[in-house]
């Protein structure tokens, strides 16, 4: 029988409770299905801190990197606001994803059919809206140096950030955004600003390369990211994969995901290199939402973000496809079927507590 290793990081606040929902879909897969996963579970975030006086402990860090999958939850909250700066909640996902090396970060907008009519944008735009923001994670301005603030002795100060990437970095994302999209409707809009960045100048020639010597099958389009944005709120449904730097990765990403709705439906994937001996992907699955102190312990919490982010395990991890389908049509169908959380309620539908959209979640998983 196949094992799959999958460590649970839930975390604080709601991760916890949303966590409990996937739990019972892991539950079943191996009663009822054999999927063998062998599932081990640690702390991260202020619980960590708690237990250890560290955001992710040594052990729990050993776990996530021998594991096939991280599910991860969410950290943080107003009790952990004084802690010591290198040992706060976020330190916990930041040394994750490091030590994972995670450069690749997926986030898809999915509108799903019952939600169209709560966009901010007109329903036939969004209405079966599927598209998959790739984000580069590790490099670009967030961590190029110089970075600092210098004071010029003139009662003037100067901050600078540096956007730099190298020719790998530019390769390994947009080899992930190729085959992803072999995978979907094999198109790929590259976006950068080489018309005023020369780091856009050499992504775009990279981008251009690689397509050619590797993934000539897939159609690959380029568009400057601000031009971008305004299609991603004009015309949504015209891309398929965008590939992007971590700056205008993180905007744009921002900006496709609330086309669709509340952050309590936002799953995403972040993947690092194939092992040199399995070719398996490192790879941490997380909801965007973080931990909702204001919501935590009453039941409000919608787990839909971490039940669609165990999708993403089920098809990028493991290669389930049939069964990431399966989860993503029961989401779809419990919200046919009027159930919503607090965050997506509306008018006529009927309003449940974490638990129960979870239950009716499986239960439409089983058919
Ligand atoms: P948040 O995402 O936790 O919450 C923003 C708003 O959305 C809140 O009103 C919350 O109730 C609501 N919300 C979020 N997820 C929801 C869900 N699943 N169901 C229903 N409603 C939901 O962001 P915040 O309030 O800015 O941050 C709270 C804490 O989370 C902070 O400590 C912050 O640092 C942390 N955080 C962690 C992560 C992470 O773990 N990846 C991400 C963002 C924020």
């Amino acid at each position: 029988m196949t094992t799959r290793s999958l460590f649970l990081l839930p975390g604080d606040g709601i991760g916890p409770e949303a966590m409990d929902e996937v739990r019972k879909l892991i539950g079943h897969m191996n009663e009822a299905l054999g999927s063998g996963f062998e599932v081990s579970e640690g702390l991260v975030g202020g619980s960590a801190y708690d237990a250890h006086g560290k955001s992710i402990s040594d052990t729990d860090m050993e776990k996530a990197l021998a594991c096939d999958a991280v599910l991860f939850g969410a950290v943080g909250g107003p009790k952990w606001d004084s802690v010591p700066y290198d040992v706060r909640p976020e330190a916990g996902l930041l040394r994750l994803r490091k030590e994972l090396e995670l450069f690749a970060n997926l986030r898809p907008a999915i509108c799903y059919p019952a939600l169209s009519a709560s966009s901010s944008l007109k329903q036939e735009l969004i209405e079966g809206l599927d598209i998959l923001i790739v984000r580069e994670l590790t490099g670009g301005v967030y961590f190029g140096e110089p970075k600092e603030i210098i004071d010029l002795g003139n009662g003037q100060k100067r901050a600078i950030d540096t956007q730099v990437y190298d020719t790998f970095e530019i390769e390994r994302i947009s080899g992930v955004a190729f085959e992803l999209a072999r995978t979907r409707q094999n198109r790929v809009t590259s976006m950068e600003k080489r018309n005023v960045m020369k780091s856009g100048v050499l992504w775009n020639e990279v981008v251009t390369a690689i397509h050619k010597a590797k993934y000539s099958d897939v159609t690959l389009d380029h568009m400057l990211a601000d031009a971008g944005g305004m299609q991603l709120v004009r015309q949504p449904k015209q891309f398929d994969v965008i590939v992007t730097d971590n700056l205008f990765g993180d905007m744009l990403s921002d900006v496709a995901a609330m086309l669709t709705g509340s952050l309590g439906m936002l799953p995403s994937a972040s993947l690092g290199a194939p092992d040199a001996k399995t070719g398996k992907r490192k790879a941490l699955y997380e909801p965007v939402h973080g931990s909702a102190p204001d919501i935590s312990g009453q039941g409000l919490a919608n787990p839909i973000a971490m039940i669609a982010s165990f999708a993403m395990c089920l098809r990028y991890s493991f290669e389930m496809v049939e069964e990431a389908d399966r989860v993503e049509s029961a989401i779809a169908k419990v919200l046919d079927d009027g159930l919503r959380t607090r965050d997506i309620m509306s008018d006529g539908m009927r309003e449940v507590n974490t638990s129960t959209m979870g239950d009716a979640i499986l239960s439409a998983f089983q058919g």
